[in-house]
Protein backbone atom coordinates (compact mmCIF):
# COMPACT_ATOMS: atom_id res chain seq x y z
CA UNK A 1 0.00 0.00 0.00
CA UNK A 2 1.19 3.42 -1.13
CA UNK A 3 0.94 6.46 1.19
CA UNK A 4 -0.18 9.66 -0.08
CA UNK A 5 2.78 11.88 -0.03
CA UNK A 6 0.56 15.29 0.31
CA UNK A 7 -0.95 13.68 3.57
CA UNK A 8 1.99 12.38 5.37
CA UNK A 9 4.06 15.57 4.51
CA UNK A 10 6.90 13.87 3.51
CA UNK A 11 7.13 15.18 0.07
CA UNK A 12 9.05 17.92 1.05
CA UNK A 13 12.12 15.51 1.50
CA UNK A 14 14.62 14.77 -1.22
CA UNK A 15 14.08 11.58 -2.89
CA UNK A 16 13.94 9.55 -5.85
CA UNK A 17 10.07 9.76 -5.61
CA UNK A 18 10.06 13.39 -5.26
CA UNK A 19 12.27 14.48 -8.22
CA UNK A 20 9.74 16.36 -10.02
CA UNK A 21 9.27 18.49 -6.46
CA UNK A 22 12.85 19.30 -6.30
CA UNK A 23 13.85 20.40 -9.84
CA UNK A 24 10.34 22.59 -10.13
CA UNK A 25 11.78 23.69 -6.98
CA UNK A 26 14.82 24.79 -7.99
CA UNK A 27 14.03 26.13 -11.07
CA UNK A 28 11.66 28.61 -9.45
CA UNK A 29 14.60 29.18 -6.80
CA UNK A 30 17.26 30.00 -9.74
CA UNK A 31 14.43 32.02 -11.80
CA UNK A 32 13.79 34.12 -8.74
CA UNK A 33 17.21 34.35 -8.12
CA UNK A 34 17.89 35.94 -12.27
CA UNK A 35 15.28 37.99 -11.58
CA UNK A 36 16.10 39.54 -8.92
CA UNK A 37 19.74 39.70 -9.93
CA UNK A 38 18.27 41.48 -13.22
CA UNK A 39 16.83 44.52 -11.30
CA UNK A 40 19.64 44.86 -9.19
CA UNK A 41 20.89 48.67 -9.80
CA UNK A 42 23.99 49.21 -6.91
CA UNK A 43 25.42 47.57 -4.08
CA UNK A 44 23.26 48.42 -1.54
CA UNK A 45 19.35 50.03 -1.09
CA UNK A 46 20.64 51.74 2.06
CA UNK A 47 18.27 50.03 4.43
CA UNK A 48 18.83 50.85 7.61
CA UNK A 49 19.27 48.16 11.00
CA UNK A 50 15.49 49.58 12.24
CA UNK A 51 13.40 48.73 8.99
CA UNK A 52 15.44 45.69 7.63
CA UNK A 53 15.32 44.11 11.52
CA UNK A 54 11.06 45.33 11.08
CA UNK A 55 10.44 43.15 7.69
CA UNK A 56 11.97 40.18 9.67
CA UNK A 57 11.03 40.02 13.26
CA UNK A 58 6.81 40.75 12.62
CA UNK A 59 6.94 37.03 10.30
CA UNK A 60 5.04 34.32 13.20
CA UNK A 61 7.66 31.51 12.70
CA UNK A 62 4.73 29.18 13.40
CA UNK A 63 2.17 30.09 10.74
CA UNK A 64 3.96 28.56 7.48
CA UNK A 65 3.27 29.92 4.50
CA UNK A 66 2.83 26.12 2.70
CA UNK A 67 3.95 27.61 -0.61
CA UNK A 68 7.68 27.99 -1.96
CA UNK A 69 6.29 31.04 -4.14
CA UNK A 70 4.68 32.63 -1.15
CA UNK A 71 8.16 32.31 0.74
CA UNK A 72 10.33 33.60 -1.84
CA UNK A 73 8.29 36.40 -1.86
CA UNK A 74 9.04 36.60 1.55
CA UNK A 75 12.50 35.87 1.32
CA UNK A 76 12.71 39.16 -1.29
CA UNK A 77 11.28 41.30 1.09
CA UNK A 78 13.11 40.02 4.64
CA UNK A 79 16.32 39.43 2.37
CA UNK A 80 17.11 39.80 -0.90
CA UNK A 81 15.01 43.15 -1.81
CA UNK A 82 18.38 45.21 0.65
CA UNK A 83 20.93 42.49 -0.16
CA UNK A 84 24.71 43.20 -0.53
CA UNK A 85 25.84 42.75 -4.15
CA UNK A 86 29.45 41.96 -4.20
CA UNK A 87 29.92 41.57 -7.96
CA UNK A 88 28.29 45.52 -8.24
CA UNK A 89 31.18 47.61 -9.18
CA UNK A 90 30.99 50.34 -6.83
CA UNK A 91 31.09 47.76 -3.94
CA UNK A 92 34.69 48.16 -2.28
CA UNK A 93 34.39 47.64 1.26
CA UNK A 94 35.08 44.92 2.58
CA UNK A 95 36.98 41.61 1.42
CA UNK A 96 34.24 39.85 -0.92
CA UNK A 97 34.50 38.65 -3.67
CA UNK A 98 31.76 37.86 -6.52
CA UNK A 99 31.43 34.36 -7.18
CA UNK A 100 32.21 32.04 -10.11
CA UNK A 101 29.68 30.07 -11.90
CA UNK A 102 31.62 26.67 -11.34
CA UNK A 103 31.41 26.88 -7.64
CA UNK A 104 27.32 27.52 -7.81
CA UNK A 105 26.94 24.29 -9.29
CA UNK A 106 28.94 22.60 -7.17
CA UNK A 107 26.73 23.90 -4.27
CA UNK A 108 23.92 22.18 -6.00
CA UNK A 109 25.55 18.76 -4.98
CA UNK A 110 27.07 19.58 -1.85
CA UNK A 111 24.20 20.44 -0.32
CA UNK A 112 21.88 18.23 -2.00
CA UNK A 113 23.95 14.91 -1.54
CA UNK A 114 25.15 16.41 2.25
CA UNK A 115 28.03 14.62 1.96
CA UNK A 116 29.80 14.86 5.46
CA UNK A 117 33.79 14.69 5.08
CA UNK A 118 34.77 13.38 8.68
CA UNK A 119 34.75 10.34 7.34
CA UNK A 120 34.98 7.91 4.72
CA UNK A 121 31.94 6.28 5.22
CA UNK A 122 29.64 9.72 5.07
CA UNK A 123 31.68 11.21 2.06
CA UNK A 124 33.79 7.90 0.13
CA UNK A 125 35.20 9.93 -3.12
CA UNK A 126 34.77 13.55 -1.55
CA UNK A 127 37.72 12.86 0.76
CA UNK A 128 39.83 12.60 -1.90
CA UNK A 129 38.64 15.00 -4.09
CA UNK A 130 39.39 17.32 -0.45
CA UNK A 131 42.92 15.43 -0.29
CA UNK A 132 43.84 15.68 -3.85
CA UNK A 133 42.82 19.77 -3.67
CA UNK A 134 45.06 20.09 -0.14
CA UNK A 135 47.52 18.42 -2.06
CA UNK A 136 47.52 20.33 -5.12
CA UNK A 137 47.77 23.41 -2.86
CA UNK A 138 50.83 22.18 -0.71
CA UNK A 139 52.00 21.68 -3.82
CA UNK A 140 51.40 25.14 -5.05
CA UNK A 141 52.83 26.56 -1.97
CA UNK A 142 56.24 24.65 -2.23
CA UNK A 143 55.49 21.99 0.02
CA UNK A 144 57.43 18.26 -0.01
CA UNK A 145 55.72 14.97 0.14
CA UNK A 146 54.89 14.91 3.80
CA UNK A 147 52.13 18.28 3.56
CA UNK A 148 48.88 17.76 4.36
CA UNK A 149 46.22 19.93 5.77
CA UNK A 150 42.19 20.06 5.92
CA UNK A 151 39.52 22.65 4.56
CA UNK A 152 37.99 25.14 7.16
CA UNK A 153 35.36 27.13 7.13
CA UNK A 154 37.69 30.33 7.41
CA UNK A 155 40.97 31.98 7.91
CA UNK A 156 39.97 32.47 11.50
CA UNK A 157 39.25 28.70 11.85
CA UNK A 158 42.72 28.14 9.73
CA UNK A 159 44.55 30.76 11.98
CA UNK A 160 43.17 29.19 15.20
CA UNK A 161 44.21 25.54 14.34
CA UNK A 162 48.02 26.63 13.32
CA UNK A 163 48.29 28.32 16.52
CA UNK A 164 47.13 25.30 18.46
CA UNK A 165 49.14 23.16 16.29
CA UNK A 166 52.32 25.14 17.25
CA UNK A 167 50.68 25.00 20.95
CA UNK A 168 50.84 21.30 21.21
CA UNK A 169 54.38 21.25 19.83
CA UNK A 170 55.52 23.60 22.55
CA UNK A 171 54.27 21.85 25.17
CA UNK A 172 54.78 18.10 23.36
CA UNK A 173 58.51 19.43 23.96
CA UNK A 174 57.80 20.39 27.43
CA UNK A 175 57.01 23.94 27.38
CA UNK A 176 54.91 25.67 30.18
CA UNK A 177 51.72 26.95 28.99
CA UNK A 178 52.28 30.50 30.83
CA UNK A 179 55.94 30.89 28.99
CA UNK A 180 54.36 30.58 25.56
CA UNK A 181 54.55 33.70 23.33
CA UNK A 182 53.19 34.26 19.63
CA UNK A 183 54.79 37.21 17.55
CA UNK A 184 53.06 39.11 15.02
CA UNK A 185 53.01 42.43 13.31
CA UNK A 186 50.88 45.09 14.69
CA UNK A 187 48.50 44.61 11.32
CA UNK A 188 48.00 41.05 11.77
CA UNK A 189 44.61 40.10 11.51
CA UNK A 190 42.78 40.01 15.33
CA UNK A 191 42.38 36.05 14.81
CA UNK A 192 45.69 35.77 16.03
CA UNK A 193 44.81 37.24 19.66
CA UNK A 194 41.51 35.88 19.83
CA UNK A 195 43.00 33.00 18.83
CA UNK A 196 45.65 32.89 21.74
CA UNK A 197 42.74 33.66 24.24
CA UNK A 198 40.91 30.30 23.12
CA UNK A 199 44.30 28.57 23.46
CA UNK A 200 44.29 29.65 26.86
CA UNK A 201 47.37 31.41 26.69
CA UNK A 202 46.08 35.12 27.44
CA UNK A 203 46.09 38.61 25.28
CA UNK A 204 49.46 39.34 26.80
CA UNK A 205 50.71 35.72 25.45
CA UNK A 206 50.71 37.76 22.17
CA UNK A 207 54.06 39.90 21.19
CA UNK A 208 53.62 42.42 18.31
CA UNK A 209 55.86 44.27 16.39
CA UNK A 210 56.02 47.43 14.64
CA UNK A 211 55.96 47.63 10.75
CA UNK A 212 58.32 49.09 8.55
CA UNK A 213 57.64 51.78 6.32
CA UNK A 214 55.70 49.76 3.42
CA UNK A 215 53.95 48.34 6.52
CA UNK A 216 55.61 44.85 6.44
CA UNK A 217 56.48 43.03 9.54
CA UNK A 218 59.91 44.98 10.97
CA UNK A 219 62.55 42.47 10.68
CA UNK A 220 64.93 43.70 12.94
CA UNK A 221 62.57 44.53 15.04
CA UNK A 222 61.32 41.20 15.00
CA UNK A 223 64.49 39.66 15.65
CA UNK A 224 64.57 41.74 19.21
CA UNK A 225 61.16 40.59 20.40
CA UNK A 226 62.63 37.09 19.77
CA UNK A 227 65.98 37.74 21.40
CA UNK A 228 63.75 39.55 24.72
CA UNK A 229 61.54 36.25 24.77
CA UNK A 230 64.32 33.79 24.86
CA UNK A 231 66.51 36.24 27.50
CA UNK A 232 63.40 36.45 29.95
CA UNK A 233 63.30 32.02 29.41
CA UNK A 234 59.85 32.60 27.87
CA UNK A 235 59.16 30.97 24.79
CA UNK A 236 58.64 31.39 21.13
CA UNK A 237 55.90 29.92 20.53
CA UNK A 238 55.01 30.79 16.69
CA UNK A 239 55.57 33.70 14.37
CA UNK A 240 52.71 34.83 12.36
CA UNK A 241 53.26 36.27 9.06
CA UNK A 242 50.76 37.80 7.40
CA UNK A 243 50.93 37.70 3.25
CA UNK A 244 48.38 40.21 2.56
CA UNK A 245 47.28 42.56 5.53
CA UNK A 246 44.19 42.80 5.92
CA UNK A 247 44.03 46.96 5.85
CA UNK A 248 47.00 47.55 3.86
CA UNK A 249 47.64 44.12 1.51
CA UNK A 250 51.11 43.95 2.46
CA UNK A 251 52.85 40.74 3.06
CA UNK A 252 55.67 40.18 5.26
CA UNK A 253 59.30 39.36 4.57
CA UNK A 254 59.13 35.71 4.15
CA UNK A 255 62.15 34.82 3.82
CA UNK A 256 64.14 36.99 7.02
CA UNK A 257 60.88 35.43 9.28
CA UNK A 258 61.69 32.36 8.31
CA UNK A 259 65.17 32.27 8.62
CA UNK A 260 64.67 34.09 12.52
CA UNK A 261 62.15 31.15 12.68
CA UNK A 262 64.26 28.62 12.52
CA UNK A 263 67.27 30.44 14.43
CA UNK A 264 65.14 30.26 17.75
CA UNK A 265 62.87 26.77 17.08
CA UNK A 266 59.42 28.84 16.45
CA UNK A 267 56.72 27.58 14.58
CA UNK A 268 56.09 29.97 11.24
CA UNK A 269 52.76 30.07 10.41
CA UNK A 270 51.94 32.44 7.39
CA UNK A 271 48.50 33.67 7.41
CA UNK A 272 48.03 34.41 3.75
CA UNK A 273 43.81 34.32 4.01
CA UNK A 274 43.78 37.43 1.74
CA UNK A 275 47.35 37.15 -0.74
CA UNK A 276 46.82 33.28 -1.02
CA UNK A 277 45.49 34.26 -4.37
CA UNK A 278 49.04 35.17 -5.67
CA UNK A 279 49.28 31.29 -5.82
CA UNK A 280 47.34 30.95 -8.96
CA UNK A 281 48.85 34.20 -10.40
CA UNK A 282 50.28 33.84 -13.83
CA UNK A 283 52.93 37.01 -12.95
CA UNK A 284 52.49 37.48 -9.09
CA UNK A 285 53.68 34.29 -7.75
CA UNK A 286 57.22 35.71 -6.51
CA UNK A 287 55.18 37.86 -4.08
CA UNK A 288 54.99 34.70 -1.73
CA UNK A 289 58.93 33.65 -2.01
CA UNK A 290 59.85 32.17 1.06
CA UNK A 291 55.80 30.81 1.78
CA UNK A 292 57.68 26.84 1.08
CA UNK A 293 59.30 27.68 4.46
CA UNK A 294 56.23 28.41 6.89
CA UNK A 295 55.16 25.36 9.30
CA UNK A 296 51.44 25.90 8.59
CA UNK A 297 49.40 28.28 5.91
CA UNK A 298 46.03 30.02 6.07
CA UNK A 299 44.20 30.40 2.68
CA UNK A 300 40.55 31.48 2.30
CA UNK A 301 39.50 30.56 -1.18
CA UNK A 302 36.67 32.69 -0.17
CA UNK A 303 38.33 35.57 -0.65
CA UNK A 304 41.20 35.81 -3.54
CA UNK A 305 39.64 32.62 -5.71
CA UNK A 306 36.59 33.97 -5.66
CA UNK A 307 34.29 31.13 -4.23
CA UNK A 308 31.18 31.02 -2.23
CA UNK A 309 31.79 31.07 1.52
CA UNK A 310 33.03 28.67 3.51
CA UNK A 311 35.88 27.83 1.83
CA UNK A 312 38.99 28.10 3.71
CA UNK A 313 42.18 25.43 4.07
CA UNK A 314 44.88 25.08 6.13
CA UNK A 315 47.51 24.03 5.16
CA UNK A 316 51.14 22.32 7.34
CA UNK A 317 54.54 21.39 6.29
CA UNK A 318 54.47 18.35 7.90
CA UNK A 319 51.14 16.72 8.13
CA UNK A 320 51.92 14.88 11.11
CA UNK A 321 51.80 18.28 13.22
CA UNK A 322 47.78 17.41 12.54
CA UNK A 323 47.98 14.76 15.39
CA UNK A 324 47.64 17.39 17.75
CA UNK A 325 43.91 17.96 16.68
CA UNK A 326 43.18 13.81 16.78
CA UNK A 327 40.59 12.83 18.99
CA UNK A 328 39.21 8.70 18.34
CA UNK A 329 35.54 8.51 19.32
CA UNK A 330 35.33 4.75 19.28
CA UNK A 331 31.70 5.56 17.37
CA UNK A 332 33.45 7.08 14.37
CA UNK A 333 37.41 7.22 13.64
CA UNK A 334 38.33 4.44 16.59
CA UNK A 335 42.51 3.43 16.56
CA UNK A 336 41.92 0.63 14.63
CA UNK A 337 39.42 2.25 11.90
CA UNK A 338 39.54 0.38 8.57
CA UNK A 339 38.94 3.40 6.20
CA UNK A 340 40.72 6.89 6.31
CA UNK A 341 38.79 10.20 7.66
CA UNK A 342 39.52 13.37 7.77
CA UNK A 343 38.00 14.36 10.95
CA UNK A 344 41.70 13.18 12.52
CA UNK A 345 42.97 16.26 11.01
CA UNK A 346 40.30 18.76 11.83
CA UNK A 347 38.56 21.19 14.56
CA UNK A 348 35.30 20.22 13.35
CA UNK A 349 33.44 16.93 12.98
CA UNK A 350 30.55 17.32 10.65
CA UNK A 351 31.70 19.10 8.18
CA UNK A 352 30.25 20.28 4.34
CA UNK A 353 32.16 19.47 1.41
CA UNK A 354 33.20 22.44 0.37
CA UNK A 355 35.88 21.50 -1.34
CA UNK A 356 34.08 20.42 -4.27
CA UNK A 357 33.80 24.56 -5.09
CA UNK A 358 37.34 24.90 -5.73
CA UNK A 359 37.32 21.26 -7.83
CA UNK A 360 34.39 22.64 -9.93
CA UNK A 361 36.35 26.00 -10.05
CA UNK A 362 39.59 24.41 -10.96
CA UNK A 363 38.30 21.80 -13.33
CA UNK A 364 35.80 23.80 -15.46
CA UNK A 365 37.82 26.99 -15.35
CA UNK A 366 41.77 26.27 -14.66
CA UNK A 367 43.76 27.32 -11.71
CA UNK A 368 45.39 30.25 -14.75
CA UNK A 369 41.96 31.82 -15.28
CA UNK A 370 41.39 32.54 -11.36
CA UNK A 371 44.97 33.80 -11.01
CA UNK A 372 44.33 36.38 -14.00
CA UNK A 373 41.10 37.63 -11.93
CA UNK A 374 43.54 38.22 -9.15
CA UNK A 375 46.30 40.34 -11.53
CA UNK A 376 42.71 42.37 -12.29
CA UNK A 377 42.24 43.41 -9.47
CA UNK A 378 45.84 44.29 -7.94
CA UNK A 379 46.34 46.03 -11.53
CA UNK A 380 43.48 47.82 -11.07
CA UNK A 381 44.17 48.86 -7.57
CA UNK A 382 47.80 50.41 -9.00
CA UNK A 383 46.27 52.32 -11.25
CA UNK A 384 43.72 53.88 -9.35
CA UNK A 385 46.34 54.50 -6.63
CA UNK A 386 48.31 56.46 -9.27
CA UNK A 387 45.83 58.20 -10.04
CA UNK A 388 44.89 59.40 -6.51
CA UNK A 389 48.40 59.97 -6.08
CA UNK A 390 48.23 62.64 -8.59
CA UNK A 391 44.69 64.02 -7.36
CA UNK A 392 45.02 66.69 -5.00
CA UNK A 393 41.83 66.49 -3.85
CA UNK A 394 42.43 62.82 -2.35
CA UNK A 395 45.27 61.79 0.41
CA UNK A 396 46.48 58.38 0.54
CA UNK A 397 48.01 56.52 3.33
CA UNK A 398 49.89 54.23 1.25
CA UNK A 399 50.77 52.95 -2.28
CA UNK A 400 48.19 50.22 -2.65
CA UNK A 401 50.35 46.44 -2.46
CA UNK A 402 47.14 43.95 -2.75
CA UNK A 403 43.70 45.08 -3.82
CA UNK A 404 42.76 47.50 -1.10
CA UNK A 405 43.35 51.58 -1.54
CA UNK A 406 43.61 53.31 1.85
CA UNK A 407 42.96 57.07 1.65
CA UNK A 408 40.44 60.06 2.86
CA UNK A 409 39.66 63.67 1.20
CA UNK A 410 42.77 65.62 1.37
CA UNK A 411 42.97 68.24 3.58
CA UNK A 412 41.28 67.36 6.55
CA UNK A 413 42.43 67.72 10.14
CA UNK A 414 41.87 64.90 13.00
CA UNK A 415 39.22 66.46 14.19
CA UNK A 416 37.42 66.87 10.89
CA UNK A 417 38.16 62.98 10.21
CA UNK A 418 37.11 61.94 13.31
CA UNK A 419 33.70 63.85 12.74
CA UNK A 420 33.58 63.48 8.64
CA UNK A 421 34.67 59.64 7.27
CA UNK A 422 31.70 58.09 8.96
CA UNK A 423 29.09 60.55 7.89
CA UNK A 424 30.44 60.08 4.90
CA UNK A 425 30.58 56.08 4.83
CA UNK A 426 26.82 56.37 5.98
CA UNK A 427 25.86 58.95 3.20
CA UNK A 428 27.31 56.65 0.49
CA UNK A 429 25.70 53.58 1.70
CA UNK A 430 22.19 55.49 2.35
CA UNK A 431 22.51 56.75 -1.11
CA UNK A 432 22.99 52.99 -2.90
CA UNK A 433 25.64 54.20 -4.50
CA UNK A 434 28.61 52.81 -3.28
CA UNK A 435 30.05 50.97 -0.42
CA UNK A 436 33.61 51.86 1.53
CA UNK A 437 35.26 50.86 4.20
CA UNK A 438 36.87 52.18 7.24
CA UNK A 439 39.61 52.06 8.96
CA UNK A 440 42.46 53.62 11.79
CA UNK A 441 46.28 53.49 11.72
CA UNK A 442 48.76 55.37 13.93
CA UNK A 443 45.29 57.15 15.56
CA UNK A 444 44.22 58.17 12.21
CA UNK A 445 40.46 57.58 10.92
CA UNK A 446 40.47 56.57 6.99
CA UNK A 447 38.50 55.09 4.51
CA UNK A 448 39.07 51.94 2.58
CA UNK A 449 38.61 50.41 -0.54
CA UNK A 450 38.89 46.94 -1.22
CA UNK A 451 38.97 45.95 -4.88
CA UNK A 452 37.69 42.21 -5.91
CA UNK A 453 35.88 42.42 -8.75
CA UNK A 454 37.72 41.88 -11.55
CA UNK A 455 34.88 43.40 -13.93
CA UNK A 456 35.03 46.63 -12.29
CA UNK A 457 37.11 49.57 -14.27
CA UNK A 458 39.33 52.19 -12.70
CA UNK A 459 36.66 54.71 -13.93
CA UNK A 460 34.57 52.98 -11.91
CA UNK A 461 36.52 52.85 -8.96
CA UNK A 462 37.10 56.68 -9.52
CA UNK A 463 33.68 57.16 -9.33
CA UNK A 464 33.28 55.98 -5.68
CA UNK A 465 36.46 57.96 -4.54
CA UNK A 466 34.45 60.98 -6.90
CA UNK A 467 31.49 60.50 -4.02
CA UNK A 468 33.32 60.57 -1.61
CA UNK A 469 34.98 63.51 -2.13
CA UNK A 470 31.70 65.13 -2.89
CA UNK A 471 29.55 63.52 0.25
CA UNK A 472 33.04 65.00 2.21
CA UNK A 473 32.60 68.46 0.80
CA UNK A 474 29.07 68.44 0.98
CA UNK A 475 28.82 67.88 4.62
CA UNK A 476 31.76 70.65 5.35
CA UNK A 477 29.57 72.96 3.71
CA UNK A 478 26.78 72.07 5.70
CA UNK A 479 28.67 72.94 8.80
CA UNK A 480 30.37 76.33 7.47
C1 LIG B 1 39.92 37.77 6.30
C2 LIG B 1 41.16 37.49 7.03
C3 LIG B 1 41.19 36.54 8.06
C4 LIG B 1 39.93 35.91 8.60
O1 LIG B 1 39.37 35.06 7.67
P1 LIG B 1 37.82 34.65 7.74
O2 LIG B 1 37.66 33.78 6.56
O3 LIG B 1 37.05 35.95 7.65
O4 LIG B 1 37.59 33.96 9.04
C5 LIG B 1 42.40 36.24 8.62
N1 LIG B 1 43.52 36.86 8.22
C6 LIG B 1 43.53 37.80 7.26
C7 LIG B 1 44.81 38.45 6.88
C8 LIG B 1 42.34 38.15 6.63
O5 LIG B 1 42.33 39.11 5.68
Amino acid sequence: MSISPARTGLEHLLHPDHVEQYVATMRTGVDHLADTLRRVSGPATGVLPEQAAKAVVDIDLDRPLGDVAAALAEVSSVYLDDAIWFHEPSYAAHLNCPVVIPALLAEVFVSAVNSSLDTFDQSVGATFVERHLVRWTADRVGFGPDADGVFTSGGTQSNLQALHLARDRAVAAGADLRTLRIVASRDSHFSVQKSARLLGLGDAAVVTVPTDGDRRMDVGALGRALALIADAGDVPMAVVATAGTTDFGAIDPLPEVAALCEGYGAWLHVDAAYGGGLLVSPTRRHLLHGVDRADSVTIDYHKTWFQPVSASALVVRDGRDLRHVTWHADYLNPHDAAHPNQVDKSLQTTRRFDALKLWMTLRVMGPDRIGEYVDAVVDLAAQVGAALDADPAVELAATPQLSTIVFRPAGLTEADAERLLPEIRERLYASGRAMVAATRTDGRRWLKLTLLNPMATRDDVLAIVGAVVEAGDRLQEAVA
